[in-house]
């Protein structure tokens, strides 16, 4: 699984409820890495993806140019809500919020603007 790969986990673990949905940030070949909505991560291998019941619902552009340095600026990213355009992926909803929370997508080399509420795009 590529890094921007949106999923969803049948099973509860220690940093995750089930039913929850995660963007992979890291693939360090014998697994990924994954982060989840209510802010918990982890490394899974591919057997534990297999137990765990990780199921890919998509690849979110927007993040799929996210590149991993360390957990500390993975939690500051989580905190200024920068998963949740992929958390958000394909779920139908409001499009518009009062009041936009615009976010350059770091995978666009700055080109494009993402609200981190409604997951909108603007150039
Ligand atoms: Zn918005």
């Amino acid at each position: 699984m590529r890094v921007g790969t949106i999923v969803t986990i049948e099973r509860a673990s220690a940093i995750n409820k089930a039913g929850e949905r995660g963007v992979v940030y890291e693939d360090y070949g014998s697994g990924v890495s994954i982060i989840f909505e209510s802010g918990g991560y982890d490394g899974f291998s591919l057997d534990d993806l297999q137990v765990f019941g990780v199921k890919e619902v998509g690849v979110c552009s927007l993040l799929s140019g996210y590149n991993f340095t360390n957990v500390m600026r993975l939690s500051e990213d989580f905190s200024r809500g920068l998963f949740k355009p992929g958390f958000n992926y394909g779920k139908p909803g409001p499009r518009q919020c009062d009041e936009h929370a615009w976010q350059t997508d770091p995978a666009s080399h700055g080109l494009i603007d993402v609200c981190t509420k409604c997951g909108e795009e603007r150039a």
